[in-house]
């Protein structure tokens, strides 16, 4: 095995060599990782090993231009400089979210609406960047994030409620297939000592985890025509309580 250095501001492990592959782990300028053989997995694409620390390590594949050789002392790329402003791919709100993994949203960008935070959303961003990082270090595992900060204009169209903590910055939805079902996902958050406000088990497809100023720890579940159930039930659960 070959030692290298992310020389990017940021770069994805994916689960094959892909851009289109599931990202494992979100690798940031600097950090080391390990060629795992010498095939090249098409185009430019490496099996690398990365220990993240905080008892995570990946085995994953990334584009090799991105890597400088750890031992040659070759210098880093420059950061890219973009005319648009810098990307928010690269902008990092922890150490393994960005600010696009939390503003990410495939009906603004069909809509063409502005999801882009400012100010104090920014800073409940980080806040929750943060709790996030804390529920994968619980977890052991990497959580996939599908929807975090909501716009006013993009929470209208979605059709949201106007109180949602995530119009805020202050919630995100996820899966995270390595623990399982978001039914188990819940249940483990539940049963750990994460703090939060509201934790929802929405629809059987994806957990909901706010963090408002409250922090209640409240546990809830909602099924389509089921409404809000308190505690972290199953499907069968909330329709035989509806
Ligand atoms: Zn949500």
């Amino acid at each position: 095995m070959r030692a290298y250095i992310v020389s990017a501001d940021a770069l994805n492990l994916r689960e094959q060599p892909s851009t289109e592959a599931a990202v494992l782990v979100r690798l940031v300028r600097g950090q080391a990782v390990a060629r795992l053989d010498e095939v090249e997995w098409g185009a430019g694409w490496w099996r690398v090993f990365a220990d993240t620390g905080g008892d995570m390590a990946f085995e994953g594949y990334c584009v090799a231009r991105h890597l400088s050789s750890a031992t040659a002392g070759s210098a880093p790329a420059p950061p890219a400089v973009s005319s648009a402003g810098p990307d928010p791919a690269t902008i990092m709100l922890s150490r393994h979210f960005s600010l696009a993994d939390l503003t990410i949203s495939e009906t603004a960008a069909r809509r063409g609406i502005d999801n882009t935070p400012t100010g104090e959303v920014l800073e409940n961003l980080k806040r929750t960047a943060g709790h996030l990082e804390d529920i994968q270090t619980r977890l052991g595992a990497i959580i996939a994030v599908s929807s975090a900060y909501r716009s006013p204009a993009l929470n209208r169209v979605i059709g949201g409620s106007n109180s949602s903590d995530h119009t805020r910055g202050l919630a995100a939805d996820f899966t995270c297939r390595a623990i399982g079902t978001p039914h188990e996902v819940c249940t483990r958050i539940e049963a750990s000592g994460i703090g939060f406000d509201q934790l929802i088990h929405e629809f059987g497809r994806w957990v909901h985890i706010g963090f408002g100023p409250r922090m209640r720890r409240q546990s809830l579940t909602v099924f389509q025509g089921t409404g809000y159930k308190l505690g972290i039930l199953t499907e069968a659960e909330a329709r035989a309580l509806s």
